[in-house]
């Protein structure tokens, strides 16, 4: 599966599964930008693919701001040529139960999954169709796009508004020959994951252990996380698939635990 030629921008890059994607995809050919919050953490990322031999950057891109978005995306046209692979994958974790649940981390959650998956994917859009290739964009689901747990009321909302978002952009981006689809992986030992052990264990009364067991990995068939590589490889399925033959889908990497 080849990306030669092909340019790639990954949110979220620094850390996690956006970080191994962007080596993953470095790795098939793409010319990698490596967008997050803060300049130094994206620049050392890029830094640290570049050794594959591959052109790279790295951006400071707040995926809430449009102004950030767009300029970033504007920078990137100038310097690597248009976009023709999005990863929409910066996010975050805030867990509380429903009736403590801040109105203003539900508005925080809200707008990096779905103010980040639209600005993002609107400025991938316009170079797509401006450069007459095409594209495809991918946006970080979640088994929380199909599924629910407790604790976690605006992460399932946007995760499932992602799914909507990326279907009509598989309906508009057709004659464009841009594709769309999402990735809901499971559980990944990412840092937003690790956060999430003592919090969860705190907030249902239980130990580490238990919340590992019992809640993360309670529906899987074998008892294992999910692995960076694992959704890596996935990402890669989308991103170098040749027709619109797959588009508007979701690609559950779950150890079954949610099966279609
Ligand atoms: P992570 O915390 O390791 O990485 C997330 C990255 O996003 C960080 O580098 C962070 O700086 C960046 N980020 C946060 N807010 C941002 C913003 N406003 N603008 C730009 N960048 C921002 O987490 P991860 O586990 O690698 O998560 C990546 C994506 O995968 C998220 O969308 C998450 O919801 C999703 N996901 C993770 C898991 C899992 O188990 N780890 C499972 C399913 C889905």
């Amino acid at each position: 599966m080849s990306l030669k030629g092909k340019t790639a921008l990954v949110t979220g890059a620094a850390s996690g599964l956006g970080k191994r994607i962007a080596e993953v995809f470095a790795d098939a050919g793409a010319q990698v930008v490596v967008a997050d919050l803060k300049q130094a953490d994206a620049q050392a990322a890029a830094d640290a693919i570049a050794s594959k031999g591959v052109k790279t950057m790295g951006i400071a891109m707040d995926v809430t701001s449009e102004q950030a978005v767009d300029e970033g995306f504007a920078r990137v046209q100038k310097e690597l040529g248009a976009v023709d692979i999005l990863v929409s994958n910066a996010g975050i974790q805030i867990v509380a139960p429903i009736q403590d649940f801040k109105f203003s981390d539900w508005k925080k959650l809200l707008a990096v999954h779905l103010d980040g998956g639209f600005l993002t994917s609107r400025a991938a859009v316009r170079q797509m169709i401006a450069s007459g290739r095409g594209g495809s964009i991918i946006f970080m689901g979640s088994v929380h796009s199909k599924e629910a747990s407790k604790l976690k009321s605006p992460y399932v909302t946007a995760k499932h508004g992602l799914e909507g978002l990326a279907k009509v952009i598989a309906k508009e981006g057709a004659q464009h020959n841009i594709r769309s689809n999402v990735i809901c992986p499971g559980f990944v030992r990412t840092p937003l994951v690790e956060k999430q052990i003592p919090e969860q264990a705190q907030e249902l009364g239980i130990s580490e252990e238990e919340v590992i067991k019992n809640v993360m990995l309670k529906e899987t068939v074998d008892g294992e996380f999910t692995t960076v590589d694992d959704v890596a490889q996935a990402a890669l399925t989308f991103a170098s698939w040749p027709s619109n033959a797959l588009t508007g889908q979701s690609l559950v990497v779950s150890h079954g635990w949610f099966m279609q």
